[in-house]
């Protein structure tokens, strides 16, 4: 091609030299004038190594030296150096022609700036990618022929995906999310169906059974048929969350109960003051007779003052003496109950001597009603470990209760054996109509047949305390006009003999 024919490439966008064997500039178009940084004038009929020292050493000049010799084509990327220090990038091709090469340029400068910026951006994406505290995941949704969501595909995921999936990010990436966790749940499905249909991110959370963490999960559309979530680690939330749940249920519980209490002892309250004033009548009832007997006595007394007036004087003072009697009585009974109701009376076991006890009872109603007598019989040991207190207190009241309702001779059969101690009261006296029977231990009851027998109505109710106390039993058995009995069995931790 001679000198006069390269005018054809004068104008056109890629630069174009053509350079003589002795690597001199024969000719350059005006791109290629712009890609040399140098006026056209100083370039032509100049070599290449005048114009840029150094260039022998670079791949551009072997090649050229190869074209030039060998007649090769080369293409290559070139990164050149002006002496100004600015780079240039370049893209050339080399082609051998009559007289030398003809050097093609493309100026890429701005490309691999481009390119650059890119990889760079790129690479900081993926270092946040990388180093996110999140799991993130790019994932392709795979549906059935209806549109309807059936898997997904794992496309990419980052490194702490592989603590929620528990494997291997090149055991994830490629496959199915089937293959991994398992069929798709129906939350899960509907979740994805709607932001496929709506193109709407959405959220939910997740519990993931291997790792035990909780996640929300965003989930949003990247592109058709693609989605990325983004999985927060929300175990320290979910885990306060329960605690104030917890907590809150505990304090409701709280709540609860002491609600409960205080109604318990509300009612106790409530209970204890009706108690008090169904004894403030029965008391203001039941006081007056002995009291007015005791009254008339001992105005009486006052009257005999002679010495042959002694007989009456003591019958007198023993009438006063057995209703002062009978109001302690009431008076002790009902503080008996008031301690039973207030949760005061304990037990407390001592070792002592079962005859010894029921016989110092027995003694004592004698005294008391010297015409009636109390027979006993006992079979069994006769130490026992046991509150004392609480069974005399069983036995006054029922044996006080067969005096006074029978007026009759009383029989006590106790027996006591390693573990059980049974006492039984027998009278042949009123009976218990069967009506009532099954009222006999309510506070205040009274059966309809005591007429004008003295009574509070609540002994019985304080005997069942005291054995349940004691975790004893109390049966009884009555027939009206034939008598009473009733049995007492108290558990034993442990008995002996003398
Ligand atoms: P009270 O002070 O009236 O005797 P209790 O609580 O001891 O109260 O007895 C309740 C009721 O049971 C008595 O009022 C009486 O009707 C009946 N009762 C108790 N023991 C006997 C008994 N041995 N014989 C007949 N009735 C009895």
């Amino acid at each position: 091609m001679s000198k006069g024919n390269y005018k054809i490439f004068d104008n056109m966008m890629e630069g174009i030299q053509v350079i003589d064997h002795e690597f001199r500039y024969v000719y350059l178009n005006k791109a290629a004038v712009r890609h040399g940084k140098y006026p056209l004038e100083s370039l032509l009929g100049f070599t290449m190594m005048e114009k840029y020292p150094g260039i022998e050493n670079t791949k551009l000049f072997t090649c050229i030296q190869s074209s030039l010799a060998c007649q090769d084509t080369f293409t290559l990327h070139n990164t050149f150096e002006f002496p100004d220090g600015s780079l240039g990038y370049f893209m050339l091709r080399i082609e051998p022609i009559e007289g030398g090469v003809l050097i093609m340029s493309i100026d890429v400068t701005e490309q691999r700036k481009t390119e650059a910026a890119l990889k760079r951006s790129e690479e900081k994406y993926r270092l946040i990618f990388e180093g996110m505290m999140e799991a993130f995941t790019v994932q392709e949704i795979i549906t059935d022929d209806d549109g309807k969501v059936t898997d997904l595909l794992y496309l990419e995921a980052n490194a702490v995906t592989e603590n929620i999936l528990g494997r291997r990010i090149d055991e994830i990436i490629g496959k199915k999310r089937s293959e991994i966790m398992g069929p798709l749940d129906t939350e899960a499905a509907a979740i994805l169906q709607k932001v496929i249909d709506t193109s709407q991110p959405a959220k939910m959370e997740r519990f993931v059974k291997g790792n035990k963490r909780w996640y929300e999960v965003s989930i949003y559309q990247l592109r058709p048929g693609q989605i990325v979530t983004l999985n927060l680690d929300i175990t320290a939330r979910k885990e306060a969350e329960d605690k104030l749940q917890k907590l809150n249920l505990e304090l409701e519980e709280r709540v609860k109960e002491r609600t409960g209490e205080l109604r318990v002892s509300l009612e106790r309250e409530k209970h204890l003051n009706n108690l008090k004033s169904r004894f403030v009548s029965m008391a203001s009832h039941e006081f007056r007779t002995p009291l007015s007997a005791i009254l008339s006595s001992a105005s009486l007394i006052e009257q005999y003052a002679s010495s042959h007036d002694q007989e009456k004087r003591e019958k007198h003072v023993a009438r006063i003496k057995k209703s002062v009697k009978n109001l302690t009585g009431i008076l002790s009974e009902f503080l008996s109950l008031d301690k039973l109701e207030r949760g005061l009376t304990q037990r407390n076991n001592e070792l002592f001597c079962i005859l010894g006890l029921i016989r110092e009872i027995i003694e004592d109603f004698e005294d008391e009603a010297p015409h009636q007598r109390v027979r006993f019989k006992h079979q069994g040991l006769t130490q026992i470990f046991l509150d004392k207190t609480i069974v005399r207190n069983v036995l006054i009241n029922l044996v006080s209760n067969a005096i006074k309702y029978s007026e009759k001779d009383v029989q006590i059969i106790s027996k006591l054996e390693q573990d059980e101690l049974s006492i039984t009261v027998i009278d042949n006296g009123i009976g218990i109509p069967q009506e009532n029977q099954h009222n006999i231990f309510t506070q205040f009851f009274r059966a309809n047949n005591v007429n004008g027998i003295e009574g509070t109505g609540l002994g019985l109710n304080i005997v069942k305390r005291y054995v349940d106390i004691l975790n004893g039993k109390i049966q009884f058995t009555s027939k009206t006009g034939h008598g009473t009995s009733f049995k007492v069995t108290f558990p034993v931790a442990y008995a002996l003999n003398q």
